[in-house]
């Protein structure tokens, strides 16, 4: 595994490999990396013939008063996890790197960018648009892995690719979670033993939500009261809201097509998110059509 610091050592790392035909594939994230990343650098490495992993804790992501200054970070587990997982090239910039003096041109998202997360952290999803373009621009990878956990960036960045016309599949990889459902994120290690114990209520929810779909339950306002239960432990609900999963639209009534059921809540003072997808079966979908 190379370790590389700039964007001009970065591009010399790769010619070489794409002048080859090699398959490259790019995981971006934000460091302090657990068996979620894991499974996305596995998931390229057994795909693409080279891997590349950025970390990078992006500025213009992160609200005034998010945890940008105190967001987690240990080099030295996340490089060794890199390792082990099968990256060829870390990718550890800067912020001087990414964003130089006198830079100003963002990429702007639309619609996709406004319900959810969206409402909550205005300007998150430019940033996230912005940087993910620029290292796109930088690794020029053949695929690009991203979490289910993420699920409005996956949607947002899915379209801006078909947008920008940015030659490069974008893998969705199903969200890990630990053994008792909750779902692996960095900023897990902000909970604290009770905290731990009330973040769980979000994936009851969740998971509850899924086995009812599941067992046959197509009433998005019964589905969505499922997943709320067990959420009177958690400190305040951001949303809680059944969407179509291409749109980001409301459903209301019946679940008669790909929808994901997406949570975000304050778990004290750490903020977490979450979601299912449910999709009913082409069975289903052609009775509905019909
Ligand atoms: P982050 O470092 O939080 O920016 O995340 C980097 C990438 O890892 C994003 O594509 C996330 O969606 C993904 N990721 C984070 N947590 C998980 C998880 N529990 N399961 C799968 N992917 C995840």
């Amino acid at each position: 595994m190379r370790v590389v610091r700039t964007i001009a050592d970065l591009r010399a790392l790769l010619r070489p490999l794409r002048e080859a035909g090699k398959r490259i594939g790019f995981v971006p994230t934000m460091g302090f990396l657990h068996e979620g990343h894991g499974a996305l650098i596995r998931q390229s490495a057994a795909r693409c013939d080279a891997t590349v992993v950025s970390i990078f804790v992006n500025p213009t992501q992160f609200g005034p008063s998010e945890d940008l200054a105190s967001y987690p970070k240990d080099l030295e587990r996340d490089q060794n996890l890199c390792l082990e997982a099968g990256t060829t090239v870390l990718f550890l910039p800067e912020a001087a790197e990414i964003y130089p003096t006198g830079f100003q041109t963002h990429v702007e998202p639309g619609r996709l960018a406004e319900p959810l997360c969206g409402r909550f952290r205005p300007g998150h999803f430019r940033g996230v648009a912005t940087v993910v373009a620029k290292l796109f621009n930088m690794v020029e990878p053949d695929l690009a892995f991203f979490g289910q956990k993420d699920f409005q960036q996956t949607v947002v960045i899915r379209r801006m690719a078909r947008d920008l016309n940015l030659p490069v599949d974008v893998v969705v990889v199903p969200t890990v979670r630990e053994a008792d459902g909750l779902a692996l994120s960095s900023r897990n290690t902000y909970l604290d033993e009770d905290a731990r114990r009330r973040a769980l209520r979000l994936s009851e929810g969740l998971l509850s939500a899924k086995a009812a779909f599941e067992a046959g339950e197509r009433d998005g306002a019964k589905l969505v009261e499922i997943a709320r239960k067990p959420l009177s432990g958690v400190d305040s609900i951001q949303y809680l809201e059944l969407v179509d999963t291409q749109n980001l639209e409301p459903i209301q009534g019946r679940v008669d097509r790909s929808a994901a059921l997406c949570v975000a809540a304050y778990v004290g003072s750490t903020r977490l998110i979450d979601n299912v997808l449910l999709s009913p079966p082409a069975s289903d979908l052609a009775a509905s059509a019909s």
